[in-house]
């Protein structure tokens, strides 16, 4: 694929991790759509993040 222009990527600011890696399963929050807040309050699913950890279940070796 060319690339006009070269030095140019398309990348977020804190965008690091890109999606898909492992421990690092974070989504964009179902309720606020990544707003980290809703109509008049903040978020409670996403704690105003706009992000959440989506985890299926527990698989942490403690
Ligand atoms: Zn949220």
């Amino acid at each position: 694929m060319a690339e006009p222009g070269g030095s140019k990527r398309i990348m977020r600011p804190g965008d690091e991790a890109p999606a898909g890696t492992p421990g690092t399963d974070e989504v964009v929050c179902p309720e606020c759509e990544g707003a980290g807040e809703l109509i008049g309050k903040p978020c409670i699913a996403c704690n105003g993040t706009g992000m959440v950890n989506r985890r299926p279940e527990n698989r942490e070796s403690a």
